[in-house]
């Protein structure tokens, strides 16, 4: 019998127990939140629609931070998640580099999105909370909290992007399935989209306007609280449990990284892959973290580095980071998880320090190397994780040109069966590949 040994597997007694908060380790400290008059928004004004803990966890200066038992409990249905050595993908490619994936496919979502959606609900149910409100774009992030609010025993209503929920009804059917509410967005239910059908009754909706709806309905709601899947401190922090493994892992075969690599919407999966790696590349060794973004909505490649908000109607607070401005109307590329105008404030921090870098990619190579990955490798990435993909697999053939092949890592963020609308379009527009 021939031997695989292409996966690196960490038993379940090497799930990390504690977070690792990246914010002590950032050169410069963040800026703090701010309101719309000018004022640094208090962890109180926070109140309205966050637990204390998770509050306490968005500035804590803490290193480390306890992972609660039912939320190690809840993260070990699905984690250690795998770190493969794509062998057959860099056949197909031609390099002599080591190219790994930290695959996060495998969480019941579907997505790295679940590691924050079950502490985030975990935390809210301590809190007392029983309705969580939030908002959707491709649909991932709803259906994390769906299934974490199945697990935590919570409401979840979910305002879906108009558009999104048209090219990926599935979704929505899953998070049905799962109990949660979905609803289009804009919708009747709130001031924001009650204004934004007014102007346009035929408004699609953006990422943007969805969160105001969600945020407007946790605010005027005692027992209901909004929970986001990127952009804030406390959701990278729930993310690290990636690159604490992928550090494990690659020591466990005595291997080091020289590209960390990952996708990036609002931050999550590239900051929980590079956070426990940040203190490393401040002390000297040699790790280039590239965080990979869509040519068609440049954050952090074209982008300004200002105080912004996160939401179209300006009801979250104002935070220091890249940004292409509230009213940027992505154009609708089938990732539908990097079409957010802004960035993490933590990952913001990092590149404008230059600790990580930021590339660009386009649609055609994205689609290009999915489908080498789905013909090497037998792996349909998320179009989101394509974009990490397609880095990666540019990098590692222009090391090779240069004669300096090395260890590439990259967050497969998610898989991508649910996005055959996506890859179906991209066959239309490039040819479906057969020969
Ligand atoms: C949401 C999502 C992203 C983008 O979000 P980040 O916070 O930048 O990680 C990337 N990939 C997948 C599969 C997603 O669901």
């Amino acid at each position: 019998m021939p031997t695989i040994e292409n996966k690196i597997i960490l038993p379940k007694s090497e799930l990390p127990t504690t977070w690792y908060n990246v914010l002590p380790d950032l050169p410069d400290p963040l800026g703090p939140y701010m309101t719309p008059a000018g004022q640094p928004v208090s962890p109180a004004d926070l109140e309205a629609i966050f637990p204390k803990a998770l509050i306490e966890q968005e500035v804590s200066s803490l290193k480390v931070i306890k992972i609660p038992e039912p939320v190690l409990e809840a993260l070990s249905i699905w984690r250690p998640t795998p770190l493969v050595r794509a062998r057959r993908l860099e056949k197909a490619l031609g390099v002599s580099s080591r190219i790994y994936y930290k695959d996060e496919s495998v969480s019941p979502s579907g997505s790295h999105k679940s590691n924050t959606a079950m502490a985030q609900a975990y935390f809210n149910k301590e809190a007392g909370i029983t309705r969580l409100t939030t908002e959707t774009g491709a649909g991932q992030w709803g259906t994390a909290l769906a299934i974490a609010a199945r697990q935590f025993g919570i409401q979840a209503r979910v305002y879906m992007v108009k558009v999104s929920l048209r090219q990926k009804p599935y979704r929505k059917i899953i998070m049905n399935l799962m109990g949660a509410e979905v609803l289009p967005s804009p919708s009747t239910e709130t001031d924001a989209g009650r204004k934004a059908l007014s102007a346009n009754p035929d408004a699609l909706g953006t990422l943007g306007l969805a969160i105001s709806e969600a945020v407007e309905e946790a605010a005027s709601r005692p027992d209901t609280n909004y929970v986001l899947g990127s952009v804030l401190n406390h959701v990278i922090l729930h993310q690290t449990v990636i690159g604490q493994e992928v550090k494990k892992q690659l020591a466990s075969i005595g291997e080091k990284p020289n590209y960390l690599i990952a996708c990036h919407g609002g931050g999550s999966n590239f900051g929980g892959l590079v956070g426990p790696f940040v203190k490393d590349i401040l002390s000297g060794q040699k790790i280039s973290a590239i965080a990979v973004e869509p040519e068609s909505c440049p954050t952090l490649t074209a982008g300004e580095f200002k105080y912004d908000a996160g939401d179209t109607a300006g009801f979250t607070p104002l935070m220091p980071m890249f940004s292409l401005g509230t009213d940027f109307q992505p154009p609708a590329i089938h990732a539908g998880g990097l079409r957010y105008h802004g960035a993490a404030p933590i990952v913001s921090a990092l590149l404008k320090s230059q600790v990580i870098q930021a590339a660009a990619v386009s649609s055609e190579d994205c689609f290009k190397y999915a489908q080498t990955m789905a013909w090497s490798e037998y792996v349909i990435p998320a179009p989101e994780s394509a974009h990490a993909l397609a880095k990666t697999c540019l990098l590692a053939q222009e090391l090779e040109k240069q004669g300096t092949p090395g260890c590439l890592v990259f967050t497969l963020s998610g898989h991508g069966l649910l996005d055959m609308t996506a890859y179906e379009l991209q066959q239309n527009n490039h040819g479906n590949g057969k020969s």
